[in-house]
C-alpha cells in the first residue's frame, strides 16, 4: 500500500529526474545602490533590461555596454547590446522568497538522496553572499534551504523516514581547504584530503562535521564560520572575496518499513569573486590568489561543460573545488548556478564576462546584436 505522500514524493522524484545531468543557470540582478543610480544614464536607459514577452518572459535579458568608455552618458555615444537567455532571469526587485521558490524542489531532492550543488558566481559586490546567506531581514538560500529540510524531514517522519543531518563549512583559499568550524590548527605536516567511495560518499580528513537537529544550531554554526572567515579577512585584504565558501549538508535517511536508506548531499557555494584583476595589481600574494581563483573557476566551467557535452572524461582533478564536489557534479546529481550581476554601467564589462561564462555553462547565448543609440 502506497501512501499519498509517497506517491507525491515519487512524482517529484520523476520531475527532478528529468533535470538530471542538466546544469541550470539563474541570473540575478541586484538593485542599483543610490550612488550607482545617480551615476547612471540620465536618459533613463538601464544597463540591463529584460525580455518580458512570450516564452522568454522571465528568462531573457539584454546587457547594454557603452562603447565609448570616456562617455559616461550612453546617450551621446554608441553602445553594444548583448542578449542572453537563461533558465531564469530575476530582476532587481526579486525577493529572496521568490528566488528560493525556484530552487526549493532542488533542495528537496537532497532529502530524497540526491547530490545537489548550488553555486553563486559573479564579481565581488554583485550579490552572491546576499543570495546565499542574506541577512536576518532577508535570509538567503542557505537559511531557507535548512528551514525547508528540517520541516520536510519532520513531515516525512510520518512516513517512516528518519534523517540524520550533519553540516560542515569550509573555504577553499589558494587551492587549500580550510575548516571554518574549528579554530584548531592542523597537526604538523597534515592537510585536509578528500576521498570519495563507490557510492559517492565523501570523507574529508580533519574536517569538522557537526550533527544538527535544529535551525538555531545551524545558524549559530554559520555565524561561527563567518566570524572565522572574517578573522582571516583582517589579515588579508578582502579575503572573503578571494576564497570559495562551501556550506555542506550531509543527509542520511533511513526508512525501516520500506527497507530503504538514502544519502543526499546539499552543497551551497559562495564562489570567489570572478573579476579580472589588472596586471599591475597582480604581484606576490595577490598573483597567487588570482591564479588560484582563475584556475578553480575555469576548472568549474570546464567540468560543467564536459558534463553537458557528455564527455567520457570530466576533469574533476584540476581544482580543489571540483575535486571536493565530484560526486555532486555529474550525471547522477543536480546542479544550479546563480550568476549574480550588478546593474551599473561601471560594472558592465565584468557583467558581460560573467554572463558569457554563465551562458557557456548553460549553453544558450542567443547571439550578439549591435545597436547604436544617438
Ligand atoms: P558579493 O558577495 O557578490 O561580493 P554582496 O552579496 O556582498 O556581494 O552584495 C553587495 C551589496 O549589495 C551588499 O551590501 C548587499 O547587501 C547588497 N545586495 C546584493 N544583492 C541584493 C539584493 N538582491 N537586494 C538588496 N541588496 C542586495
Ligand atoms: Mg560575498
Amino acid at each position: 500500500q502506497i501512501h499519498e505522500g509517497e506517491m507525491l514524493r515519487k512524482k517529484l522524484h520523476n520531475q527532478i529526474l528529468e533535470l538530471k545531468g542538466n546544469i541550470r543557470v539563474f541570473c540575478r540582478t541586484r538593485p542599483l545602490t543610490d550612488e550607482e543610480a545617480s551615476a547612471e544614464m540620465p536618459n533613463g536607459a538601464p544597463t540591463i533590461s529584460y525580455t518580458s514577452q512570450g516564452e522568454k518572459s522571465g528568462k531573457g535579458l539584454q546587457l547594454h555596454v557603452a562603447t565609448n568608455k570616456q562617455a559616461k552618458k550612453r546617450s551621446s555615444s554608441g553602445e553594444s547590446c548583448y542578449n542572453f537567455d537563461f533558465d531564469r532571469a530575476f530582476q532587481q526587485d526579486a525577493s529572496q522568497e521568490e528566488v528560493f521558490e525556484e530552487i526549493s524542489q532542488l533542495v528537496q531532492s537532497a532529502l530524497d538522496g540526491y547530490k545537489v550543488c548550488i553555486f553563486a558566481y559573479g564579481q565581488t559586490g554583485s550579490g552572491k553572499t546576499h543570495t546565499m546567506i542574506g541577512n536576518s531581514d532577508q535570509p538567503g538560500m542557505i537559511p531557507r534551504s535548512l528551514e525547508q529540510i528540517f520541516q520536510s524531514g519532520e513531515k516525512m517522519k510520518e512516513q517512516g523516514w528518519d534523517y540524520t543531518i550533519s553540516v560542515s563549512m569550509m573555504e577553499i583559499y589558494n587551492e587549500e581547504y580550510k575548516d571554518l568550524l574549528s579554530k584548531k590548527k592542523l597537526p604538523a605536516g597534515k592537510q585536509h584530503t578528500v576521498k570519495h567511495d563507490q557510492k559517492g560518499k565523501t570523507t574529508m580528513t580533519y574536517m569538522t562535521d557537526v550533527k544538527v537537529t535544529s535551525m538555531e544550531k545551524v545558524e549559530s554554526l554559520l555565524a561561527k564560520a563567518m566570524s572565522l572567515r572574517s578573522v582571516a579577512a583582517t589579515q588579508c585584504n578582502e579575503h572573503s572575496s578571494r576564497s570559495h565558501f562551501v556550506f555542506r549538508l550531509n543527509i542520511d535517511g533511513a526508512n525501516q518499513s520500506l527497507g530503504q536508506n538514502v544519502n543526499g548531499v546539499l552543497n551551497l557555494v559562495d564562489l570567489a569573486g570572478s573579476e579580472r584583476l589588472s596586471k599591475s595589481q597582480a604581484t606576490g600574494d595577490r598573483l597567487k590568489e588570482t591564479q588560484s581563483i582563475n584556475k578553480s573557476l575555469s576548472a568549474l566551467g570546464d567540468v560543467i561543460m564536459a558534463i553537458n557535452n557528455g564527455d567520457s572524461h570530466v576533469p574533476y582533478r584540476n581544482s580543489k573545488l571540483t575535486w571536493l564536489l565530484q560526486p555532486c557534479l555529474g550525471n547522477q546529481s543536480k546542479a544550479l548556478m546563480f550568476v549574480n550581476v550588478a546593474p551599473s554601467q561601471e560594472s558592465a564589462q565584468e557583467t558581460l564576462c560573467s554572463l558569457r561564462f554563465a551562458s557557456k555553462v548553460n549553453a544558450c547565448e542567443i547571439g550578439t546584436a549591435k545597436r547604436f543609440v544617438s
